[in-house]
């Protein structure tokens, strides 16, 4: 029998509560199966690691990772820690070395939630963005001089490398091609950005030649927002730059119904180093320890782990599992108008992976 070897990095706020589920979801799962196991690794790193050692993880904290088939991420972030250290500390400290590359995020409207847009029920909206995770406005590159003095200067600098956006938009295109769609919308803002987004749009014509059975369209990110809200149906696979994917899947989160639901995965497609799965959304300080943050997010992130493990049968009958629950507005946390808890969500898709049957 196999057993996966999993990270656990609940990192902080509601990060430990939606971990804790989603490890007993995926034990659930390896039992139901009865083909594989998991050895899941916990890893206190975070904002109290810092407060005790001055650093979000430990310096060889990536060695002892390193060889994990997967890692399963909470959240970084801590009210008593600025964002940036947190960050950079701990979740680009993982994913900017262990070249996770791609970011895949997908959005659809589950059974039993609604859009906060009038017209969308749900199949019209069936979206993947594929955000690039490794470079751009958020490769670290820049710096302050004459801090705090008058003349004081601050620069990021969004860095593109021809390598970094072929990688990317070729991996977008492959998405695009196994899905029923075949249909691939690049977004950049090649009008204001006369430098790499002209070089992203064309690598894009570059890279579409090798791929005569996918259709694809480019779209100026601000003009991307309106198309999101008034022509869901129109786009089906997404690829945009770090900062401009960061913007537009918080919307598409947002569209979905809840910031609590969305997954994500950061891969690392070549398998050099092991990929991190990881719900969308934050610490959530408002609602820490009340018990009632909504685990989908994890549980949909774990069904994309699944499925880079190679465990397609067992990531479809989670995803059904989720599907069932989402249906069942009891299953509703009151980020979705529901008054259930973790607890009870988490219990509710075990029964319904125990139920499932074929
Ligand atoms: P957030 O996602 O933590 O919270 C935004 C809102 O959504 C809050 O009202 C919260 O209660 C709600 N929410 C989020 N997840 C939920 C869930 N699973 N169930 C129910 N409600 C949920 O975003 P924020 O407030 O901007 O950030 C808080 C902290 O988290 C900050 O320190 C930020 O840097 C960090 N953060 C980390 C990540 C990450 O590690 N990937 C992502 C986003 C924010
Ligand atoms: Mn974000």
């Amino acid at each position: 029998m196999k057993t996966y070897k999993i990270a656990a990095i609940p990192g902080d706020g509601i990060g430990s509560e939606v971990i804790s589920a989603g490890v007993e979801v995926l034990h659930a799962m390896a039992t139901r199966e009865g083909t594989f196991s998991f050895q899941v690794d916990h890893f206190d790193w975070g904002g109290e690691y810092y407060k005790q050692h001055g650093v979000m993880m430990p310096e060889n904290g990536r060695d002892l990772i390193r060889h994990h088939d997967a890692i399963l991420f909470g959240s970084a972030g801590h009210p008593e820690i600025p964002d940036h250290i947190t960050l950079w500390g701990l979740r680009l400290n993982i994913c900017q070395p262990f070249d996770q590359y791609a970011n895949v995020r997908p959005t659809r409207i589950l059974p039993g939630i609604t859009s906060p847009l009038r017209k969308v029920q749900g199949p019209e909206l069936d979206w993947v963005i594929v955000r690039e995770n490794s470079e751009g406005e958020y490769a670290g590159v820049g710096g302050r001089v004459h801090r705090g003095q008058a003349l004081e200067v601050a620069t990021d600098v969004a860095m593109f490398t021809r390598g970094g956006v072929e990688r990317i938009i070729r991996f977008a295109f492959k998405l695009a091609r196994s899905r029923p769609r075949k249909h691939l919308t690049v977004v950049t803002k090649s009008n204001a950005q006369r430098h790499a987004m002209v070089m992203w749009d064309e690598v894009a014509t570059e890279v579409a030649a090798e791929f005569p059975d996918v259709t694809w369209d480019k779209v100026l990110v601000d003009a991307m927002t309106v198309r999101m809200v008034m022509k869901p149906e129109s786009l089906d696979t997404i690829v945009a730059t770090n900062l401009h994917a960061d913007i537009l899947s918080d919307l598409a989160a947002a569209v979905a119904g809840s910031l609590g639901i969305a997954p994500t995965a950061n891969l690392n497609p070549e398998r050099n180093f092991p990929s991190m799965f990881e719900p969308i959304h934050g610490s959530a300080f408002d609602i820490t320890g009340k018990g009632i943050a909504n685990p989908i997010g994890t549980f949909w992130s774990s069904v994309m782990m699944l499925e880079h493990l190679g465990e397609k049968p067992a990531a479809d009958r989670l995803m059904s599992a989720i599907e069932r629950v989402t249906g069942d507005k009891r299953f509703h946390t009151p980020d979705l108008g529901g008054t259930a808890r973790t607890a009870d969500v988490t219990a509710g898709v075990m029964e319904a992976i125990h139920a499932a049957n074929a």
